[in-house]
C-alpha cells in the first residue's frame, strides 16, 4: 500500500459530535413515520461493543414504539457463543433478510464502509443513514455522524443518544451497554477508563444487572478445545525485539486447520491477542487469523509507542492508535513481512505511525 494513502487517511484531530449533529440524530428518529422501518447494522464479526451498542439501542427504539425494527451484521449470521445470552437478540435477522430500503439505517461501531460488507448498499437505499461510532479512523460515511473518538466504546455514544431521546435505562438495555463498555475497556483496564466511564458503569449497574455473572459469561468461559487451541497457537509465537524501529514485535498465527483440529469456531480466537500482547519485550503484538486459504484477519495492538492504526490503515484496515486490524492477503510470512515493513516506516521520525505515548492513548474496539 502506498505511502500517500498512509498520510491521506491518517485520522483527523479528535472532535466531539456537534449540537447540530445530536439534533439531526434525534430528529431522524423522532420524525420517523408511525410505520417507519429502521435497520440497525453493526460491523462484520461483531464484538461486544458492536452487538451491545446495536441491541441496546434497538431495545431503546422499541421502548419508543418503533415497530418495524431489524438488527443485523454482514456475513455469516453467527453470534459468538459468549454473546448468545445478550438481551435483544430477538431483533437480529441474517443480512440476507435485512430490509433492502429502510426509512432509517443506523450503523454501530463501524469505522468504514468496508466493515459493512454486502450491507453497504443500504447507505444509499435508506431514507437516512446515521452513524454512531468512536473510531478515530471513521471515514465519515453516511449522512448523520455521531462519532466521538474520545468515547471508550460506541455504547457511550448510544447512552447519550438514548438520554436525548428520553429513553430510561432498563436492565436489558443496561446489560447490552455494560457488555459493550466492558469489552472495549478491557474490563475497565485500558487508558480510556476515565471517571466518566466508571460513572456510566455505575448508572448501568444501578439497574440491577450482575457484573460478576456477565463477566464470567462474556470473558471467562471457553470450551476446553479453545484452551488446547490457545496452547498450540501461543506455542508458535515469535518475538522480534529489534522490529518496529527497536520497540519490538511479537506475533503468531492461527490457521483454519488449527480451528478444525480443536473443533473451534473462528470467534474463539478473538481474545488470543490479549495473551500475546502481554509480552514485555515487545511494544507491538499481532495475531493473524486465517479466514480463507489466502485471507487473514489481522489484529494489532501497541502498548503506546506505536500507532498501529496508521500501520493497519496503510495495509487497508483501520482502528485505534493502540488497537487496529486489517485483512491480509497471501501467506502468513508474506503478511508479517508487510507488517514489519510498515512498522519500520512508522518507526522513522516524522512518519505517521511514529511517536511516543500521548494523552489520547486508546485501546478499544
Ligand atoms: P480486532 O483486532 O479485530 O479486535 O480489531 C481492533 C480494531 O481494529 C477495531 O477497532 C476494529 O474496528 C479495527 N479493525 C480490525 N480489523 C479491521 C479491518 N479489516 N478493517 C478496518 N478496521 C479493522
Ligand atoms: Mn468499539
Ligand atoms: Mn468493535
Amino acid at each position: 500500500m502506498s505511502g500517500a494513502l498512509l498520510t491521506d487517511v491518517s485520522p483527523p484531530a479528535a472532535e466531539q459530535p456537534t449540537e447540530a449533529e445530536w439534533a439531526a440524530a434525534v430528529s431522524a428518529i423522532t420524525r420517523l413515520p408511525a410505520d417507519g422501518r429502521v435497520l440497525l447494522i453493526c460491523h462484520v464479526n461483531p464484538d461486544g461493543d458492536a452487538l451491545g451498542s446495536m441491541l441496546g439501542f434497538g431495545l431503546g427504539l422499541r421502548q419508543l414504539g418503533v415497530r418495524h425494527l431489524q438488527a443485523t451484521f454482514p456475513g455469516r449470521p453467527e453470534v459468538p457463543e459468549p454473546l448468545q445470552a445478550m438481551p435483544g437478540l430477538d431483533l437480529l435477522v441474517p443480512a440476507t433478510a435485512a430490509d433492502p430500503d429502510p426509512d432509517l439505517v443506523i450503523c454501530f461501531d463501524v469505522a468504514g464502509v468496508s466493515r459493512l460488507g454486502d450491507l453497504a448498499d443500504r447507505l444509499d437505499r435508506a431514507g437516512a443513514a446515521l452513524v454512531l461510532d468512536h473510531h478515530a479512523s471513521n471515514t465519515r460515511f453516511g449522512g448523520i455522524h455521531l462519532v466521538d473518538p474520545d468515547a471508550a466504546a460506541t455504547s457511550v455514544v448510544v447512552e447519550k443518544l438514548l438520554v436525548r431521546l428520553g429513553v430510561p435505562l432498563d436492565a436489558e438495555i443496561a446489560e447490552c451497554l455494560y457488555i459493550a463498555l466492558a469489552t472495549d475497556t478491557g474490563s475497565f483496564r485500558f487508558d480510556m477508563t476515565t471517571p466518566a466511564v466508571h460513572e456510566m458503569a455505575a448508572r448501568l449497574l444501578a439497574t440491577g444487572i450482575s457484573p460478576g455473572e456477565i463477566s464470567r459469561r462474556i470473558f471467562d468461559t471457553r470450551p476446553f478445545g479453545a484452551v488446547r487451541l490457545y496452547g498450540d497457537v501461543l506455542g508458535r509465537t515469535q518475538l522480534e525485539p529489534s522490529a518496529a524501529g527497536g520497540v519490538g514485535l511479537v506475533w503468531t498465527y492461527a490457521t483454519l486447520a488449527d480451528l478444525a483440529r480443536h473443533g473451534q469456531r473462528p470467534y474463539t480466537l478473538e481474545p488470543l491477542i490479549d495473551s500475546v500482547r502481554c509480552t514485555a519485550e515487545a511494544d507491538v503484538s499481532c495475531v493473524l487469523k486465517q479466514v480463507t486459504e489466502a485471507e487473514w484477519a489481522v489484529s494489532m495492538r501497541s502498548k503506546g509507542a506505536t500507532d498501529v492504526s496508521a500501520v493497519a490503515v496503510a495495509l487497508g484496515g483501520g482502528g485505534h492508535r493502540l488497537a487496529a486490524g486489517f485483512t491480509g492477503r497471501g501467506s502468513a510470512p508474506e503478511i508479517v513481512d508487510a507488517i514489519r515493513a510498515e512498522l519500520a516506516r512508522a518507526g522513522r521520525p516524522g512518519a505517521a505511525g511514529a511517536g511516543m505515548p500521548s494523552a489520547d492513548l486508546q485501546d478499544r474496539e
